[in-house]
């Protein structure tokens, strides 16, 4: 299965002081295919839930199941490679190696896996096509656009077949028309049942998701469905 299943996850931050409960029992399901957009107001808990979806963190108590993997009972080490193999990582500042080409910022992920051959390139040059960028494959990202970064960045997400895209503000650096851009990509990505998680402020990135689900004090607040019209609006 490639399901995603938070089950009554509480995080705890111990301080001096005192101890701060940023998730204080959070439940929902992902279910393969989705595409779930993760918002609230600062210090709501979303950077902590993403990064316990990234497997960076692990929670205080609570489930959370990626798959079969129940990442509370692991080691850093099976972390670490769950990370590395199954989550596909787009951030806001795109993360790429300045020194490499578009085919080879691809690739990235396999490399730490000690995997590149003729077969590996072959299908980092098929999701350079994928994203548009099939005739940038030895662009290095100072001569790419903004737009064309984060498709360098989304197609390296897919590259290991993750459980799910995981974008933290993905077009929080990009103008309207290239938002609007990345956001028919996610589109297109999740109608191919590519599994997106996104966290946004912004309501009208928020909308194009299938589901909005809003935590509020390290609850949650609401799970709710993104009406058909909205999305194509
Ligand atoms: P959001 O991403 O919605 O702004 P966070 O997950 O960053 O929310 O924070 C939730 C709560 O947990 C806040 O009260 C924040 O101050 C606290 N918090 C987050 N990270 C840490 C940390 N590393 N140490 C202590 N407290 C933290
Ligand atoms: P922010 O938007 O809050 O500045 P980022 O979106 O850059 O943070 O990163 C979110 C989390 O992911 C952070 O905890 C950061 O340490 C981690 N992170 C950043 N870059 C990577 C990466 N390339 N691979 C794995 N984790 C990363």
């Amino acid at each position: 299965s490639m399901a995603t299943r938070i089950d009554s996850l509480v995080k705890e931050y111990v301080l001096k002081s005192e101890t701060v409960r940023a998730l204080q029992g959070v439940s929902f399901d992902v279910p393969e295919g989705d595409y779930v957009a993760i918002m609230g107001p600062s210090g709501s808990g979303k950077s902590t839930l993403l990064n316990m979806l990234g497997c960076l963190d692990q929670p205080t108590s609570g489930n959370l199941f990626l798959g079969d993997d129940n990442i509370s009972l692991m080691t850093d080490d099976q972390l670490a490679e769950i990370r590395s193999r199954r989550i596909g990582f787009v951030f806001q500042s795109y993360n790429l190696i300045q020194q490499l080409t578009v085919v080879e910022n691809i690739q990235v992920p396999l490399y730490y896996q000690g995997k590149l051959g003729p077969k590996q390139r072959a299908r980092a040059v098929e999701l350079a096509e994928q994203v548009g960028l099939g005739d940038r494959l030895d662009h290095r990202p100072n001569q790419l656009s903004g737009g064309q970064q984060q498709r360098v960045a989304i197609a390296r997400s897919l590259v290991n077949d993750p459980y799910f895209i995981l974008a933290d503000e993905p077009t929080g650096n990009l103008d309207s028309v290239t938002t609007d851009e990345i956001l028919a990509l996610f589109d297109q990505l999740n109608e191919e049942g590519r599994t997106i998680i996104l966290v946004t402020h912004e309501d009208d990135v928020a909308e194009r998701a299938r589901r909005i689900v809003r935590l509020k004090d390290g609850l949650l607040y609401s799970d709710e469905p993104v009406e058909e019209s909205r999305r194509d609006a």
